[in-house]
């Protein structure tokens, strides 16, 4: 492939994002959630072209859409390669969906050719949370990770998980079938940044050494509801007031320590009324870091913080967790190879961690995980202004090309036996 060709072969794909994009449950803007109608026709329209490349196209128990593109010899390993076909709403065209259109466009770029690997795309069904409040659903199968409690979740029409899989026309009882095989040499997905890190230092591509880890924590202060005329200032129990001074503390903490994204990012008074001292602050907290020795430490200071600023006010406070994630490192050696590859494209690589979680994250408990990141322009995602530059869609692509070549020519990348 030529320079010319990656950059044809990058303006369908960002075509065939841009009219994936239209497959909407909305009338205006892209709204695409886990086993929705439109996702039919998202299946449809993937599996077309992976049909035409020659590909064994199947649809697994969750909705994930799998397409198979054989090695070069019948029993040779393989490795996935993709990323989520749902949507947040009111979303962009490319957050997700670019992963898979651009694994099956590196299968197109291969002409034909056979690897010592077969090549198997995911179209992940699920991985936003916004039907069913948790992500990941699609990734999950495939770690043998959807329980019956997952199951048994509803959405806001009370649709189950179960019956959403029956309704689509799978068998929620052939879920664990789904799940990784022995054979799998790795995952690689692409991915849009999502943020503003690679548009700054002005470069195409980055490479992910970790997705961070993240806690998501309730906090409540507790004072005293009161009239907000007849109580003097010195004789108030505010727990708004106790509340805006701890999330002043969490910014300033979070920007003087590196590496740290701390938010709050509701908040709720009660009772709620311009002439009454709040009673009660309800305020929640989002706090991620790459390394889970700075994460913990700094929130086991924003707990302190909080109790030091109830105590000084006379109120008290009580937290409680409700998410605790640890950070995932990526593979190394995949993270070297895919540094390799973009420096073959004339770029120079940025390590860098994902402030997000991704489907990566999930699959790398069992299987070895890399991601490769695209320049966000703006910074701009989950919006209809997302977008991104044709140049950096045909670095991508040959990053990927180079970076199968590598693979298909490392006998250590072969040998590996799988964790799955
Ligand atoms: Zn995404």
């Amino acid at each position: 492939m030529t320079k010319n060709s990656f950059t044809t072969l990058a303006e369908e794909v960002i075509a065939r994002c841009r009219k994936l994009a239209t497959l909407s449950e909305d009338a205006v803007g892209t709204r695409r959630t886990f086993l929705s109608p439109p996702m039919h026709d998202c299946h449809h329209e993937v599996s077309s072209r992976m049909q035409a490349l020659g590909m064994n196209v199947s649809v697994d128990a969750v909705g994930n859409l799998r397409g198979f593109y054989p090695g070069a010899s019948p029993g040779a390993p393989r490795i996935l390669m993709g990323s989520h076909l749902d949507t947040v709403p009111n979303a962009g065209a490319f957050d997700g969906i670019l992963g898979v259109v651009l694994a099956v466009a590196q299968v197109e770029s291969l002409n034909g050719l056979k690897l010592p690997f077969a090549i198997e795309v995911v179209g992940f069904s699920e991985e936003e949370g916004v039907r069913f409040g948790v992500p990941f659903i699609g990734s999950r199968a495939l770690v043998g990770r959807v329980d019956e409690e997952l199951l048994g979740r509803k959405d806001e029409n009370g649709i189950s998980v179960q019956k959403a899989i029956q309704t689509f026309g799978l068998n929620p009882n052939e879920i664990s079938r789904a799940a990784l095989g022995d054979d799998i040499l790795g995952y690689i997905e692409f991915h849009i940044e999502q943020g503003p890190m690679l548009e700054s230092l002005g470069r195409p591509l980055g490479v992910v050494e970790a997705i961070v880890g993240q806690n998501r924590l309730e906090f409540i202060f507790s004072g005293q509801a009161n009239h907000a005329g007849t109580t003097p200032m010195n004789l108030r129990h505010d727990a708004l007031a106790a509340a805006a001074e701890w999330i002043v503390t969490v910014e300033n903490l979070a920007r003087s320590t590196p590496g740290i994204v701390a938010t709050v990012g509701f908040v709720e008074a009660k009772p709620g009324a311009t002439n009454v001292i709040a009673g009660e602050a309800r305020a929640t907290l989002d706090i991620r870091h790459a390394s889970d020795h700075a994460r913990t430490e700094t929130l086991d200071e924003l707990i302190r913080q909080a109790e030091a600023i109830a105590a000084r006010r006379g109120l008290t406070v009580k937290w409680r967790m409700l998410l605790s994630q640890n950070a995932v490192l990526m593979d190394s050696f995949l993270t070297e190879q895919i540094e390799h590859a973009i420096k073959k494209t004339g770029c120079e690589p940025h390590r860098m961690a994902s402030g997000a979680g991704h489907d990566a994250m999930i699959l790398a408990e069992k299987i070895p995980a890399a991601m490769i990141f695209l320049r966000t322009p703006g910074g701009i995602s989950h919006d209809p202004a997302e977008s991104v530059h044709l140049d950096d869609v045909a670095k991508a692509l040959e990053c990927g090309h180079h970076l199968l070549a590598q693979l298909a020519s490392s006998q250590e990348f072969l040998g590996r036996t799988c964790r799955a």
